[in-house]
């Protein structure tokens, strides 16, 4: 029976924990919070990152570990290396790390991004507005995530404040893209090197966090634009994706975040692990993202990512809303995280499936009208 050890034990864990349960696997997880969601379901050890000796505790007798979560520094991944083999690869979590070095490494592969530049001092950034020009976002390239760490340039007057805001860390300038949409390819890739994707899924953000998914992505009809884009830019999104793949060796999932603009997609992120993005895949795909990372890191054959219907997840931000309304809506389903409410925290989702998209958008309002927009 395989027993999988996992770095961070928030929800993505703790889904992850579920889908491997009905598979027989066993979990244990490593986090330095001592209240997790995932440690309602598994054994938990609260240490820090850097505590040495705890790590080889956590290890010993493991099969496999992966983590949840990107910021897990990359030292302890290696340091667990030397006892356990370790998916994704650690080159995975520090490419995903910076985002210099991320923009970079997709560039090399040939994988497009919105143009960029590294930004060290004042200097460098006036520099970069020249090349990078107006719009453009001005990012801290370490330990961003859900827009923190971010400040949009609309203006020239904007750059100084700008400036004054994120000094003193590295920074990278990139240009802000007028995107139609945001996208998310999702994709698994086992120790034998088979690979399977999910649809594109379409995500709208608020305040720079996820709170909606729609897969397959849609390009709804007000848009004026037939649907043809969707075969061409999926098959371009899985191109660049097993080229990422390829490159790093990849076991386990990894997701993808574009910006779509017209034919074109620019690379954003890439997360080497299961994605907020996919969570529709729990009960609107064949296989979970969840259970094909587990499929992968014991060396297991992949399920299709065939989508069951049209698909939705709305993120439940802050509390939980009236449990019983929320699943008489036909086709919804609820996933709750075990965590404290706090405005701001992620503490749950819905999916809902539909057989088309317009059923897709009426659900997603009668949805809204009880977890909020
Ligand atoms: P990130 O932390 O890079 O995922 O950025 C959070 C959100 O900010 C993204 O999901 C986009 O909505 C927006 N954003 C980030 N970078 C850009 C960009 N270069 N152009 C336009 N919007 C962006």
């Amino acid at each position: 029976m395989t027993t999988i050890g996992i770095l961070g034990a928030g929800q993505l864990g703790r889904m992850l924990a579920l889908a491997g349960y009905r598979l027989g696997m066993n979990f244990r997880f490593f986090d330095p919070a001592a209240d997790s969601s995932a440690g309602q379901l598994a054994p938990h050890i609260a240490a820090a990152y850097d505590d040495w000796a705890a790590l080889e505790k956590f290890a010993h007798g493991l099969d496999v570990v992966t983590y949840e979560f990107e910021n897990i520094p990359v030292e302890t991944a290696r340091f667990l290396e030397k006892f356990v083999p370790v998916y994704p690869p650690s080159a995975a979590l520090e490419k995903s790390q910076d985002r210099l070095v991320e923009k970079s490494f997709f560039r090399s592969l040939g994988v497009p991004t919105p143009p960029f530049a590294e930004v060290n001092s004042r200097a460098d950034l006036d520099n970069a507005v020249r090349v990078v020009g107006i719009p453009s976002v001005l990012k801290t390239r370490r330990m961003g995530y859900d827009g923190k760490g971010q400040v949009v340039i609309s203006a020239e007057s904007e750059v100084e404040p700008a400036w004054e805001k994120l000094k003193g860390t590295p920074l990278i300038l990139e240009s802000f893209i007028l995107f139609d949409r945001e996208l998310s390819l999702i994709g698994a890739r086992n120790q034998a090197g088979h690979v399977v994707f999910y649809p594109l899924a379409e995500n709208t953000h608020q305040d720079g966090i996820l709170r909606r998914t729609v897969a397959p992505a849609h390009r709804r009809p007000q848009t004026g634009s037939l649907i043809t884009y969707r075969q061409t830019s999926q098959s371009l999104a899985e191109v660049y994706m097993r080229g990422l793949m390829q490159s790093l060796n990849y076991v386990g999932v990894l997701a993808l975040e574009l910006f779509q603009a017209g034919d074109q997609l620019y690379a954003n992120e890439m997360a080497p692990r299961v994605h907020n993005s996919g969570h529709w895949t729990i009960d609107g795909a064949v296989t979970s993202q969840f259970e094909n990372h587990v499929r992968a890191l014991a060396g297991l054959p992949l399920g299709s990512g065939h989508p069951l219907g049209v698909s939705a997840m709305l993120n439940l931000i802050g509390k939980i809303p009236d449990v019983a309304s929320i699943l008489d809506v036909d086709g919804a389903h609820l996933h709750v995280y075990g965590k404290s409410p706090r405005p701001g925290r992620k503490v749950g989702h819905v999916t809902v499936l539909a057989g088309t998209h317009d059923e897709i958008f009426h659900k997603i309002e009668e949805l809204e009208e009880l977890v909020g927009k």
